[in-house]
């Protein structure tokens, strides 16, 4: 993974003035580095690369993050339901903004409007599309997730009726792949015959395989147009292996409060932790109300000095405490760094027992937040 390139101020320096005095916790997202791994994606994939920003392109603010990319150039947008859609149209002239979750009853009639493209993934979709005046839209093909997307006998009734796509303007087949980040596992290539399988039966249109380890599967699974999420957000999209993306997020937390407490005491809810030996405790402003895991105790959750300090007790729902013993610069108004340098999103996500994605998306809009 390349060096986080975030403010060169060291650690416990305060976060850049308009943060808020406030917040016990400050989120920096390096929009840079984010239109950075676009550019990277799009020189891995020999297809188009597109950008899914959906849950608030995975926490991080897709009002400041979509048009960052597009700025980039990345005019493929892809949210989960029609009011992310809408949210994003004024900020993205143009662009293709596409619904993943499919047309739910009542919606029709915002993306006429708003020139969104929704997905559809069954018949009654479809049909209820062509009926409400049709236009643009992509067509989901289930090859092996089974949560959303056309069924084989589906594929089948389109084949032998296809009238049933008239005004319908397929601008992609699309699929989604079930383990890529895991690229021996065969059922990818099961999915790609799959897809092609269902996409010979159907009118021929550009199609929409990859998100973002399915770039790095090869160029079986390259198609028109990537879907790239996580790895734009500085996940590695190849686990077990080095990361090639960079680092995006940097989470840091303000100590409110530092004392020493003898050998013996105990250390928040329920006393989990006992002090082997006199220690000084620092309390620090974030919890799991901010989106941050309940790690277990003991965990290295947090770097100070380019060093791990360890989390003693509880995680509580505003206030996290650390053992300060063997680093005398952690006193009241330090930062700590929670995820960044030193501390990968995918490191926080092993020591939760989760995924980046989570990690990412549970990050509360409680943090003042800075964009570079
Ligand atoms: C979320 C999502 C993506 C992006 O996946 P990543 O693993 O984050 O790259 C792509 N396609 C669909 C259908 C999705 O739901």
């Amino acid at each position: 993974m390349q060096s986080p390139d975030f403010s060169k101020a060291g650690p416990g320096a305060l976060p850049p003035a308009g943060s808020g005095a406030g917040p016990g916790a400050c989120l920096e997202i390096d929009l840079t580095a984010i239109a950075e791994n676009w550019r990277l994606l799009g020189r891995l994939h020999a297809g188009t690369v597109g950008a899914a920003v959906k849950a608030n392109a995975y926490g991080l603010g897709a009002d400041r993050v979509a048009p960052a990319l597009f700025e980039a150039g990345c005019r493929h947008f892809f949210v989960a339901y029609v009011g992310e859609a809408l949210a994003l149209r004024p900020l993205l002239p143009g662009a293709m903004i596409a619904v993943l979750n499919g047309l739910i009853p009542g919606t029709e009639s915002h993306y006429a409007t708003h020139d969104l493209t929704p997905t559809l993934g069954s018949l009654a979709e479809i049909d209820a599309w062509r009926e409400a005046g049709g236009g643009p839209a992509i067509l989901h093909i289930d090859t092996g997730m089974h949560r959303l997307g056309l069924e084989e006998a589906d594929v089948g009734a389109l084949a032998a009726a296809p009238e049933r796509l008239a005004g319908i303007g397929v601008r992609y087949l699309m699929t989604h792949l079930v383990a890529s980040e895991n690229p021996r596992d065969p059922i990818n290539r099961a999915q790609a015959e799959r897809f092609a399988a269902a996409c010979a039966r159907l009118p021929a249109a550009a199609r929409s395989i990859a998100n973002s380890s399915g770039i790095f599967l090869g160029t079986e699974f390259a198609s028109d147009l990537a879907r790239p999420g996580a790895a734009l957000y500085g996940i590695n999209p190849r686990p077990g292996r080095p990361n090639p993306m960079r680092q995006v997020v940097r989470l840091r937390a303000r100590v409110l409060s530092s004392r020493n407490i003898a050998a013996g005491e105990r250390v928040g809810y329920n006393g989990i932790w006992t002090a082997m030996r006199a220690s000084r405790i620092a309390t620090v402003g974030i919890g799991y109300a901010d989106g941050f895991a309940r790690v277990q105790p003991g965990s290295p959750a947090a770097i100070f000095d380019g060093r791990a300090v360890p989390l003693v007790g509880r995680v509580s729902m505003d206030l996290t405490t650390f053992d300060a013993t063997d680093h005398p610069g952690i006193v009241p108004g330090a930062w700590l760094d929670m995820i960044g340098l030193g501390r990968s999103v995918d490191d926080v996500a092993e020591a939760a027992g989760t995924n980046g994605y989570e990690v990412l998306t549970r990050l509360g809009a409680r943090f003042a937040r800075n964009y570079r």
